[in-house]
């Protein structure tokens, strides 16, 4: 007869080495990517060329990669509901010739008429940190691999702009921030809730596009062509735990959770 700790451990374990397995299989998608293309350049590269990781992403953040698509059925439910047609996008579509395919989340159409022409939809779900973020310096500056992601999306399916609409992921933590920092901020006239969802909407922006994919042909290149970490360029120094956004803000260096951030450390930078 089996135990209670037993069992609880069994679950642990099968779990654990579960999530471990899926977190793999997402590792096969296309690099370069829409999504990945603001990523480090070098971070890419090594992705694609499977290097070595050393630095796991933490068990927890598996399910988080997952949560936003989980809940995209939710959010095009609330759209019907509120007179909009809902088209999902299954097609995956190779974005103006280059290296990179795609799919976006949703097209929609207002048979009203209030809004005239289709538009993509592209679903996010935040947590505090990049809710507040996108709150307050918007898209481009807050989280500029959805920005350069639409950017691809409305060349490839040739639409003048897109919404981002950014649910919460997590009510109680974003009200919390708000009511300990955020709404001090906002001023006097502040309201008692934080915004219960964000929308941007994003104009296409054709030379943000043509970076897009000159850095993607780019990435393509190294890819097939570097085998040598140290030759490969990377967008930050792992050395600093920090770095200035274009914006002038003093940010969390993406080394600190980069899988790969041992072997560039040693690898070094030698163009
Ligand atoms: S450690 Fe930093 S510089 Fe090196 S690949 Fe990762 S993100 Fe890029």
């Amino acid at each position: 007869m089996l135990d209670t700790k037993t069992v609880r451990e069994v679950i642990i374990r099968r779990v654990s080495e579960a999530l471990r397995t899926w977190e793999a299989q997402q590792a096969d998608h296309d690099v370069p990517s829409p999504s990945g293309i603001h990523s480090c350049f070098r971070q890419q590269w090594a992705k694609a060329t499977k290097q070595e990781v050393t630095n796991p992403d933490q068990l927890a953040w598996i399910k988080n990669m997952e949560q936003g698509k989980l809940v995209e059925p939710f959010w095009s439910d609330i759209f019907r509901l509120g007179g909009f047609t809902v088209a999902d996008l299954n097609e995956r579509l190779t974005i103006a010739g280059g290296p990179m395919t795609g799919v976006g989340d949703r097209m929609i159409t207002d048979e009203t008429g209030e809004i005239e022409i289709p538009f993509l939809l592209e679903l996010k779900n935040l947590g505090p940190f990049s809710y507040y973020e996108l709150m307050k310096h918007g898209l481009k500056n807050a989280t500029p691999y959805y920005y350069y992601q639409v950017q691809a999306y409305m060349e490839m399916y040739n639409i003048p702009f897109a919404v981002v609409f950014a649910g919460q992921a997590e009510a109680s933590s974003i009200t919390w921030w708000w009511r300990v920092r955020e709404k001090k901020q906002s001023g006097p006239n502040a309201t008692e809730w934080p915004p219960a969802f964000l929308v941007e909407v994003v104009e296409r922006a054709p030379a943000d596009f043509a970076w897009a994919q000159q850095r993607a042909v780019d990435v393509r290149w190294y890819i097939d062509n570097v085998t040598a970490m140290a030759k490969v360029p990377r967008d930050f120094d792992p050395a600093q735990p920090k770095y200035k956004t274009p914006d002038g803000r003093n940010k969390q260096s993406p080394c600190n959770y980069c899988p790969i951030r041992d072997g560039c450390m040693k690898a070094g930078e030698q163009l």
